[in-house]
């Protein structure tokens, strides 16, 4: 079984999504069965309706799972196995205080050395602390594993000191659900993070003492960083996956650059399916990679290239294919539903004729060309249905030529003075004259 397992302690960041479509896609390739854990232990970081949030996200990108279950649930599971570590002494109670941890901590720190917790500490405060937590005896040999993007990864054992697995609450940290919960799902591989590394070998830790002798596999993806080449952090607005849906980036182009990401992809431009025919993790490079919204606009502009025109039109919330029609013109100009909606809407919107158009006043020509306008649409003019019949006609009613006629026609067909091919759009916006040509109050 492979799994994503999320902790609804924030909003879903690119590399969270990033693992959990690595993880989907091994799942298909290999035929096993696709587990989401929601991995709750943090209860005081908790953010009530985030589990939701994540799921319905996973559900629009399509990253269906087989099987979901809340971490919490098995808290009892995990305390009996605890208490079982703690009969073969492979767990232990420890006492201490916080304070003297603490001051433990800041010993270390001044002597310019790692912390390491000792285990002769444990029952110091016996007397005083009736809460203890429970520690994992900390590694007596050298623990490693090979992973699939860095390689051979290994550890000391004395990186790994006696660590906390159940709080003083009873409540199991981390490392030792997280542990517990791969083997009791039978997970096979595991793709998250870079930042889990050295979570990997308290994990092994754990199931070594519980002879649990199945192979985890794991693969831990580097870091994303930011335009400015540091790591991306929650202040990047784009690394927020909810941010850049509203910015109206398709889940299915957000999908393709993930994974095109640091990596070799037999096309540029390909759909999730087609990425379970050839994807391997192997593939993925070591280095971080740098997000680059440039090139995800240009993925998202081929992927909205793709859609036809109710699909378009669909996701722009009108069932008009005509609306959907001219949202695929303006993908010459536009790369993300945002920016088609801005021009759709100013299409739609009643045109201001009193501002500047490129530091211009074309107010004057366009009260003269509206009022023709609005004559010939009284008149159900057979003009309106052509866009060379409707020039040559406006242009003999005003007087108007060049410039003088182009911008204001322009500006009260569409509300700005540049843009597409007038001629490209006509034969949607005549569909549309009544809503379009009407001024601003
Ligand atoms: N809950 C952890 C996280 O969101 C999961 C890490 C893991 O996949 O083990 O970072």
């Amino acid at each position: 079984m492979l799994r994503f397992a999320p902790s609804p302690t924030g909003d879903m960041h690119i590399g969270n999504l990033r693992a959990a479509i690595f993880n989907y896609i091994i799942a298909k390739q290999t035929n096993q069965p696709f587990l989401i854990r929601i991995e709750d232990t943090d209860t005081a970081r908790n953010i009530e309706g985030k589990d939701k949030e994540i799921l319905s996200l996973l559900n629009l990108f399509g990253l269906l799972w087989d099987k979901l279950v809340y971490q919490s649930h098995n808290f009892s599971h995990h305390q009996k196995i605890a208490q079982y570590l703690i009969a073969k002494d492979k767990a232990f109670y420890c006492y201490c205080t916080k304070e003297f941890l603490e001051q433990k901590r800041e010993e270390a720190k001044a002597q310019k050395r790692a912390f390491r917790y000792d285990e002769s500490w444990a029952e110091i405060h016996k007397d005083s602390n009736p809460k203890p937590v429970v520690r994992l005896r900390g590694a007596r040999e050298e623990i490693g594993f090979v992973d699939e993007i860095k390689g051979e990864i290994s550890f000391n054992p004395n990186e790994i000191d006696s660590f906390v697995i159940l709080k003083d609450d009873g409540i199991p940290t981390y490392n030792f659900a997280c542990a517990i919960d791969d083997m009791l799902y039978d997970i096979s591989f595991i793709v998250r993070g870079e930042d889990h590394v050295s979570n990997t070998p308290r994990q092994i830790l754990v199931r070594k003492y519980l002879d649990y002798t199945k192979d985890i596999g794991y693969a831990h993806l580097p870091i994303i960083l930011g335009e400015s080449g540091s790591k991306m952090s929650k202040r990047d607005n784009a690394s927020s996956v909810s941010w850049l849906l509203e910015q109206g980036f398709l889940p299915q182009a957000i999908i393709n650059y993930l994974i095109a990401m640091g990596n070799k992809t037999p096309t540029e431009i390909f759909k999730l399916q087609d990425a379970i025919e050839w994807f391997d993790i192997k593939h993925i490079a070591k280095s971080p990679v740098k997000f680059d919204i440039k090139k995800l606009r240009f993925i998202n502009r081929e992927h909205l290239k793709m859609l036809n025109e109710s699909e378009l039109a669909l996701l722009l919330n009108t069932k008009d294919a005509s609306v959907g029609g001219l949202a695929k013109l303006y993908l010459q100009e536009a790369s993300t539903l945002n920016e088609i909606r801005d021009k759709i809407d100013s299409i739609f919107a009643p045109k201001d004729i009193y501002a500047l158009y490129e530091e211009q006043d074309f107010s004057e020509p366009c009260e003269i060309l509206y009022k023709a306008f609005v004559a010939l649409m009284a008149e159900h003019s057979p003009a309106l249905r052509e866009y060379g019949a409707l020039k040559t006609e406006l242009m003999t009613r005003t007087g108007l030529k060049g410039k003088n006629f182009f911008k204001p026609l322009r500006i009260l067909l569409t509300g700005t003075s540049h843009g597409l091919e007038l001629n490209d759009l006509y034969p949607f916006l005549q569909l549309f004259l009544t809503d379009i040509v009407r001024l601003k109050s």
